[in-house]
């Protein structure tokens, strides 16, 4: 029997095509994108704002009982996505630039943090199916998704990648973080299919997702 509303969970290393795949499939399948390396960077955006210092757990986890946020859902150019706002602001640049990447990955190994996105991220199926992008969607925000993929590049060319967007970052840095907190770590979860797509474009990753998608629904039927 399918179970509704679906989740996609799209797990992987920083710069392994999460973001522009999770869109394409989004897009393919009229579900609801979900980008929630955004809601850990708005936190790090928040915190350097506000002055917190995101090496301070305490401060960090404060700072996110008591942040004004709300989860909306906009179209833009044909693709319905979820929006964390934070005071009714979405602040999608600031949480691109270097000084906000440097720091997500501290915010996001805070236990307290981690329950409150978990939860904000699972209220995001009142929007309906969703392809949902992250490092822990399959292991812990979704576990029950029969949709799990975890995607993969080799460091050179997600390096690349990141710099053909005129980004250079230390993802090495990030990833060894992102895999080593003590809470809900980046790993592979279980039964999840595995693509590492150095040697392959959006359009081959993207069509290689639809159709494992579309084999489990199948499957499912
Ligand atoms: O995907 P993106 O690069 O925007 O993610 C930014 C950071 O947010 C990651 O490096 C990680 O520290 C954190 N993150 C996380 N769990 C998620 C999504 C992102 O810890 N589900």
């Amino acid at each position: 029997m399918k179970k509704y509303p679906i989740v996609i969970a799209l797990d992987g290393t920083s710069a392994s095509g999460k973001s522009t795949n999770a869109k394409l499939v989004a897009r393919a399948l009229g579900y609801v994108y979900v980008d929630t390396g955004a809601m850990y960077r708005t936190l790090a955006w928040h915190c350097l704002l506000k002055h917190v210092d995101v090496n301070d757990e305490k401060a960090v986890a404060a700072a996110c009982r008591k942040w004004k946020t709300k989860l909306e859902c906009a179209e833009v150019n044909g693709l319905r996505a979820v929006r964390l706002l934070v005071d009714d602001y979405f602040p999608e640049k600031e949480i691109r630039l270097p000084e906000t990447a440097a720091a997500v990955a501290h915010v996001a190994a805070v236990p307290k943090v981690r329950a409150w996105m978990k939860k904000t991220q699972r209220d995001c199926i009142q929007f309906g199916d969703l392809v949902m992008e992250g490092r822990d969607i399959g292991t812990n925000v979704f576990p029950e998704t029969d949709f799990k993929f975890y995607l993969d590049a080799s460091l050179a060319e997600r390096s690349a990648r990141r710099a053909a967007d005129g980004v250079n970052e230390n993802l090495a840095a990030r990833d060894q973080r992102d895999s080593q907190r003590a809470v809900a770590p980046l790993m592979i979860a279980l039964g999840a299919k595995v693509l590492n797509n150095s040697s392959m474009t959006s359009a081959e990753t993207s069509a290689w997702l639809l159709a494992e998608i579309r084999k489990l629904m199948s499957v499912e039927k």
